[in-house]
């Protein structure tokens, strides 16, 4: 476990700083990043105090305003950003859809935080917190144009320009894992068939490998795999394979200079992500070919992409 990860770092010499708070809302926990105002924007923060609490899914506005002001104590808060799954109106700072804390949809979240924190409060999605925290502060720092994809039981795309998602006309760019693989294949949850999640999400992977003999969870099936085990190797050859042909179309597409993998199944040692990587340089013709690497915040992108916000709204900086 991270140090930190739970419990809250002591109190240091910060005190009495202007603050921002990054609070990365999911489904089981709520992690919480404080960091000095002044913190620099080219490195992740040293944090003040960092944490989890659980999610207050019955009341979840109070609870949330109970854990900055607990994290807060009697500091000083300039600016709070909340990363929510789901779908989100950032320049409202109305959560419209949650993914897993229905209480929350249709809420005024920001403005209902501030007018009690007495601070100003953003909500931003949290595929786009972990995206901005990855290219600037993760494995994508260093590049100006990345794409960043986080692999879990969908599939979530990112395109990073300068620092800052691009959304589209209508903020829904980056579903990676909608464009489809195989058009003949199995139903998809959008209503299509054969879309990449319907190859690599983890739901398939698991139905894939269990069809096999295998037991528990995709980690088990991508651990096998790595191990040489044939069944294995077979159901990850064909899912690198599938990635591979959507990270070809992502680089005739949008060209990135760094593509960032991420998420529960590009986890270490990231043997699908290394296969992936691999089948795209061998099948590339015209493409130019950016490095394709995992991810390096883990579980802690979505809460240092809400600071990170905070400091660049802080500044006025977006
Ligand atoms: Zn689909």
């Amino acid at each position: 476990m991270t140090p930190g990860d739970s419990g809250r770092t002591t109190r240091d010499s910060h005190d009495g700083d202007s603050l921002v708070l990054g609070l990365d809302v999911g489904g089981s926990s709520v992690k919480h990043l404080l960091a000095s105002a002044f913190s620099s924007l080219d490195e992740p923060p040293t944090p003040l105090a960092r944490g989890r609490d659980a999610t207050p899914k019955a009341a979840p506005v109070e609870g949330l305003v109970s854990i900055a002001e607990s994290v807060r104590g009697e500091r000083t808060l300039e600016r709070v950003v909340l990363s929510i799954p789901g779908l989100v109106d950032e320049a409202d700072g109305v959560v419209v859809r949650s993914a897993n804390i229905p209480a929350l949809d249709g809420r005024p979240l920001g403005a209902e935080l501030g007018a009690v924190l007495g601070v100003p409060v953003d909500v931003i999605n949290d595929g786009h917190a972990a995206a901005v925290a990855e290219a600037s502060w993760g494995a994508g720092a260093g590049a100006d144009d990345v794409f960043v994809l986080a692999l879990g039981t969908g599939i979530a795309g990112a395109h990073v320009v300068q620092g800052g998602v691009v959304p589209g006309a209508h903020g829904s760019a980056g579903e990676l894992g909608h464009i489809t693989i195989e058009p003949d294949g199995d139903p998809c949850s959008c209503g299509r068939r054969g879309c990449l999640e319907t190859v690599i999400g983890a739901p398939a992977l698991r139905r894939a490998w269990h069809a096999l003999g295998g037991t528990g969870g995709p980690e088990g099936l991508l651990a096998a795999a790595a191990d040489g085990v044939p069944v294995a190797e077979a159901i990850v050859e064909r899912a690198s394979s599938a990635l591979a042909e959507a990270l070809l179309t992502l680089c005739a597409l949008v060209d990135p200079g760094c593509i960032v993998i991420g998420g529960g199944l590009a986890q270490e040692p990231h043997h699908l992500v290394t296969l992936a990587a691999g089948t795209v340089r061998e099948r590339a013709t015209f493409h130019r070919v950016p490095p394709i690497v995992p991810a390096t915040l883990g579980g802690w992108a979505g809460a240092n992409g809400a600071v990170l916000t905070a400091l660049r709204r802080q500044r006025a900086l977006v």
